[in-house]
């Protein structure tokens, strides 16, 4: 199927301020923010400094944004970021940087300054979506004079932070992308639905210019050990793109404006779990999340210590 029928807008059409309201008026609220992310946040206070950037002018009360530095703080250490929930729909990024925050990150606190960003994007963590509120993407808009909120206020937040030496930014790939956010991107610029494939496993996008890929093999190594791979398809491809490194594809981070040209990190990943895989548990996924962060700090400690 080339062309999937949206219930909004019409074909051939870009969608106008009305329709993107419509889109917003069909959202739900499906799970809780404060009970999800923001408790567990306080609970974190011990280890680490909260320092609220931001919050999302749809509701500034229930949506205060928050980013956690471990301390002590000490300028000598490289910084790492860690960042989860740009797309607020995708869970293990959000729970697997709060899990790393809890009960992994102790170690590396000796090692490096981490500022952990575990939920850039509350509302769509609620209503389980990958667009804002305003029908935007918030990650492919990591650009000047952004239209998101979400992406403007970490930028200004993260432009105040030390040198970020690495920095991995947590997502996944759902059958969902398919089924509704892929067909909604379709109708919401007026252009046809076509279909692609959703691989079975995990894989990481490193940056077009800046590829890394002893990084990312490393990262790649220690996922393995909790979950599968996402091998390449018949193309040599994932998602259709070019697989460069046994699951590892390159994306320009910067040019398309997403969450992993944030920084002018020397080291950077995006991660992208299958939570919909027969083997996956939420568990799992949180901890591929974890061993992901804890593959790509470990490679560095090596190089720098
Ligand atoms: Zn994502």
């Amino acid at each position: 199927m080339s062309n999937h029928f949206y219930p909004i807008g019409s074909p051939g059409k870009a969608w106008d301020d009305n329709e993107c309201k419509q889109w917003f008026q069909a959202t739900t609220i499906q799970r809780s923010y404060e009970n999800e992310v923001l408790q567990r946040i306080a609970s974190l206070e011990v280890n680490f400094t909260v320092q609220q950037y931001g919050a999302l002018s749809v509701n500034p009360k229930k949506y205060p944004l928050f980013a956690l530095k471990s301390k002590p703080w000490r300028a000598k250490l490289p910084t790492a970021l860690i960042t989860g929930g740009v797309h607020g729909y995708e869970t293990s990024g959000v729970q697997g940087a709060l899990e790393f925050a809890a009960n992994h990150s102790g170690g590396y606190a000796e090692r490096f300054n981490l500022i952990i960003v575990p939920c850039v994007s509350p509302w769509g963590y609620e209503t389980i979506n990958r667009w804002n509120p305003d029908c935007v993407d918030p990650n492919r808009s990591f650009t000047s004079n952004s239209p998101s909120e979400e992406a403007s206020l970490l930028m200004a937040f993260i432009d105040n932070q030390p040198d970020i030496l690495v920095h991995i930014d947590l997502h996944e790939t759902t059958d969902s992308d398919e089924k509704e956010f892929r067909p909604a991107l379709a109708a919401r610029d007026g252009k046809p639905y076509i279909a692609g494939e959703v691989p079975d496993g995990f894989y990481t996008v490193g940056d077009t210019p800046n590829p890394q890929l002893e990084f990312q093999a490393a990262v790649i190594e220690s996922v393995s050990a909790v979950t599968h791979i996402a091998p390449a398809d018949a193309n040599s491809q994932i998602i259709g793109s070019d697989v460069v490194a046994p699951g590892v594809i390159l994306y320009p981070m910067r040019e398309l404006g997403l969450c992993g040209g944030l920084t002018n990190c020397q080291y950077g990943t995006t991660t992208e779990v299958y939570p919909d895989s027969k083997k996956a548990t939420p568990a799992i996924c949180n901890q591929a999340q974890v061993a992901a962060i804890r593959g790509g700090l470990d490679f560095l400690l090596k190089k720098l210590y």
